[in-house]
């Protein structure tokens, strides 16, 4: 998770904003139209991995095809999950670490489900179709977002104050709600997974009706409740075969792994309370390990991440963090080879190739080893393939190329990077340039002139909307 250090780090316009949301647990910095807030999408492959490989029976039994549902990580305390943009399911950290057990997180992603199968769709504007994960959240909820991601990239997006008001905006209807809850209810028995995990989560959040508004979770205030979906629910998982059946036995160390995790990362301080001296299990030593790095005592970091490796050595996540600490501690040799076999031990992560990719970048610069860039392009190709939303893989080939005095190619990938950042003018402008130096009907010419069209073909009010952001940004 190279991704939640940035959030400390890089939007230091939205840290006390922020801060404000981890310690408060409130959700007024995401909800407030009218006030500018930032908020973070968190890659992590390790928790998407997971998540997915749980949710895909139930997505199967949904009728989708699973590689086209997106799970994206939203860093806040806040309880939350909602769909937006198409089949992309946001979720929301606070979710992940308020759940009892897996059982409830799939309770809220079959639900989840639900809607997207149902077509409860919340559809953003024609040109957030290719947008990036981060640009398409900071559009739906009129807030500026940043994704903590491989590197320096990282700045928020400041969207216009044309804040949506989200919980309004993306409110489904009580009669969604109630087939969002049928729909989910089915697509776990046909998955064959109990559906315990939906009734205690709809108890949870009836406890919470009678609170005041503003001490509510925001998925309360976007998945309206009423007594009888409680009733509904109940109902429909007595009847099923599964209702007595376990979740497997194996899921609940990976649980144990997430929320060691994002306690890590997000409340590093706290790990010590949470986890005794005693506790040797793994997920506490995963824990101890990440608040060690992220409260930089440097030499216990590293040593705990040896004992992760020591316990696992094919675990590609403990050499991934451990890439990560050697990056952020600047021994970026170190966090190369991390970082190698991380991606040798699973090389479908595309998140961990960006980091990869980004570290050999400063590699070939600072030791003068510019064979290294054919490397880290080799990691932008494979890492694209999964990732076609990432702003960052435009970054990184566009400092390469930039680097190897190839402009035009360089100014493409700027106006990739543009376009997916919803900065459509820019990204004509840049465009203009690149076309203007490849030779016509070259490969690169010809994706340059596709995205030319897609650019040209989006509607004037999206490109107007660039404008106005750009306006207030001055
Ligand atoms: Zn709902």
């Amino acid at each position: 998770m190279s991704y939640l250090t940035l959030f400390f780090t890089a939007h230091h316009a939205h840290i006390q904003c922020m801060r404000f949301i981890l310690l408060t647990l409130m959700f007024v910095c995401a909800f407030a139209g009218s006030a500018r807030a930032g908020l973070t999408v968190i890659r992590d492959t390790e928790i998407e991995t997971t998540l997915r490989s749980w949710m895909t029976p139930i997505w199967r039994a949904a009728g989708l095809n699973p590689d086209a549902v997106k799970l994206i990580l939203v860093s806040s305390d806040d309880f939350n999950a909602f769909v937006a943009g198409g089949s992309n399911i946001f979720v929301y950290t606070g979710m992940l670490a308020q759940t009892k057990n897996p059982g409830e997180i799939l309770g809220v992603l079959a639900h989840e489900t639900g809607h997207i199968a149902g077509g409860h769709l919340i559809r953003g504007r024609a040109a957030m179709e290719r947008a990036s994960y981060e640009a398409l959240l900071g559009t739906i909820l009129g807030v500026a977002v940043g994704v903590a991601g491989g590197g320096k990239a990282a700045g928020g997006i400041m969207m216009g104050g044309q804040g949506l008001g989200m919980a309004s905006f993306l409110a489904h209807s009580r009669v969604q709600e109630s087939s969002a809850d049928q729909a989910g209810l089915r697509f776990m028995q046909g998955a064959g997974y109990s559906p315990q995990g939906m009734v205690t989560l709809l108890e949870s959040m009836k406890a919470q009706e009678y609170r005041p508004q503003g001490q509510q979770t925001a998925y309360l205030q976007t998945h309206p409740m009423t007594a009888d979906r409680l009733t509904a629910m109940e109902a429909g998982a007595a009847k099923s075969p599964f209702k007595d059946k376990p979740y497997p036995a194996e899921w609940n160390d990976a649980y144990a792994r997430i929320k060691a995790k994002l306690l890590g990362f997000t409340s590093p301080e706290r790990v010590a309370w949470v986890y005794s001296d005693k506790d040797t299990s793994t997920p506490a030593l995963y824990a101890k390990t990440i608040a060690a790095y992220r409260q930089s005592r440097k030499e216990q970091a590293v040593s705990l991440a040896d004992q992760l490796i020591a316990r696992e050595p094919n675990n590609p996540y403990f050499h991934e963090i451990k890439g990560q600490m050697l990056r952020d501690f600047s021994d970026i040799t170190g966090a190369a080879a991390s970082y190698r076999k991380a991606v040798s031990l699973k090389p479908d992560a595309a998140l961990i190739r960006i980091d990869l990719a980004q570290v050999l970048v400063e590699m070939a610069q600072t030791q003068k080893k510019p064979a290294l860039y054919r490397e880290a392009e080799d990691n932008l190709d494979a890492a694209y393939q999964r990732e076609q939303r990432s702003s960052e893989i435009q970054r990184l080939y566009a400092t390469i190329y930039g680097r190897e005095g190839d402009q035009p190619r360089a100014q493409y990938h700027l106006a990739e990077q543009s376009m997916l950042q919803g900065r459509h003018r820019e990204a004509t402008k840049l465009l203009t340039g690149a076309l203007a130096g490849m030779t016509p009907g070259s490969p690169d010419y010809r994706k340059a002139q596709d995205l030319k069209v897609y650019l040209d073909s989006l509607p004037k009010k999206d490109k107007d909307e660039d404008d106005e952001r750009e306006n207030k940004r001055r």
